[in-house]
Parts: structure tokens; C-alpha cells; sequence
């Protein structure tokens, strides 16, 4: 069973760049607060911080949560494992994730940070997969959107595997 590319290392590598140019213009003199969603953000959080250049002051805080389901679908029950280590009231944060698959977990922890008064609070997915949406989830600095495939890769596991890939691939049953 190995992964067949659906987007290279340059085509990321380029797409997170305008993502960063983006962040950049739009919070140009102000600080950020970037939150990476562990496991799967970790690889695209690196990424995208460096790709923010330094007219924007940039902190970096993790969250791990854990979505009850079954192993294909989340259940929208969603349990933070790990939670900040500082407070974000009246910051400017920027939750970044790997994938809006249902929306289900974005959509809790949005709501979950947004009762925490930030100033503003901003979305970056570097994945939508628009097929399988049972919440509307608006996201703010969107990477790619992709069919109804399940990639790995670029932080992206299968039972905790194949996150160091350096490319999005997709898993072929054989
Ligand atoms: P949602 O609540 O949007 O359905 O769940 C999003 C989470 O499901 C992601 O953060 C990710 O952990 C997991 N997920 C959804 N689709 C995929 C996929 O194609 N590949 C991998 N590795 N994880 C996925």
C-alpha cells in the first residue's frame, strides 16, 4: 500500500508561500497568534510560519483534540487533550489545521476559542474537502480543495503513519 501524489512538495511549498503573503498583507504591523491543531497541522504550521514575513510579530501556541467517532467519521464530539498555554483574549489568532473534512471539529473549536474574546479569529485549512460538509465552516486562507480521497502525508497520518512524507499522497487499497 503506498501513496499516490496528489500534490508535490513544490506545489505545496508554493501554495503555503501565497498563504504566508496573504497572512502578511492583511495583518501587516499587527501580532498574530497561530494556533496549530496537533498532530496533523504540524508540518503546514512550520511552513506557514515562516512563511509570515516580519512586518507581522507572530506567537505560536498547540492544541491537541481528539474527535470521537469511528474511524472514517467524526462524531462532532470533540475533546481537547491539550489545551493552550496562555491566554487569547483580545489577540489576534489564526487556528491552523491540516483538513476540514465535516467541518465537525473546526466548527466546535472555533466556537470553544471564540468564547475566550480574542480580537479577531481567522481560519487556515491547508485542506477542504467540500464533499463530505456537515457544517459550514468558513475558512479564512484555504491551501487546496480536494475530492473525497484520504491523503497523508505533510503531517497527514494513517494509524499514525506516513506524517514525514514530504508530499500529499493518496491511499490505494490493494
Ligand atoms: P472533521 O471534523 O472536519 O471531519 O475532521 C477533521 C479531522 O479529520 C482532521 O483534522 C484530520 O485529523 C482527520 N481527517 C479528515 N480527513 C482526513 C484525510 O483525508 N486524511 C487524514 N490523514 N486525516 C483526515
Amino acid at each position: 500500500m503506498s501513496p499516490t501524489i496528489l500534490l508535490t512538495a513544490d506545489t505545496i511549498a508554493a501554495r503555503v508561500h501565497e498563504l504566508g503573503r496573504e497572512i502578511s498583507e492583511r495583518h501587516r504591523g499587527e501580532s498574530v497568534v497561530l494556533v496549530a491543531v496537533l498532530k496533523g497541522s504540524f508540518v503546514f504550521a512550520a511552513d506557514l510560519a515562516r512563511a509570515i514575513d516580519d512586518s507581522v510579530t507572530v506567537e505560536v501556541e498547540f492544541m491537541s483534540v481528539r474527535s470521537y467517532g469511528d474511524s472514517t467519521e467524526t462524531s462532532g464530539v470533540v475533546q481537547i487533550t491539550s489545551d493552550l498555554t496562555r491566554s487569547i483574549e483580545g489577540k489576534r489568532v489564526i487556528l491552523v489545521e491540516d483538513i476540514v473534512d465535516t467541518g465537525l471539529t473546526m466548527a466546535y473549536l472555533l466556537e470553544n476559542l471564540r468564547t475566550r474574546g480574542p480580537a479577531s479569529l481567522e481560519l487556515a485549512s491547508l485542506l477542504h474537502k467540500p464533499a463530505r460538509a456537515r457544517t459550514p465552516v468558513h475558512i479564512d486562507y484555504l491551501g487546496f480543495t480536494i475530492d473525497d480521497v484520504f491523503v497523508v502525508g505533510y503531517g497527514l497520518d494513517h494509524a499514525q503513519r506516513l506524517r514525514n512524507l514530504p508530499y500529499l499522497g493518496v491511499l490505494e487499497e490493494s
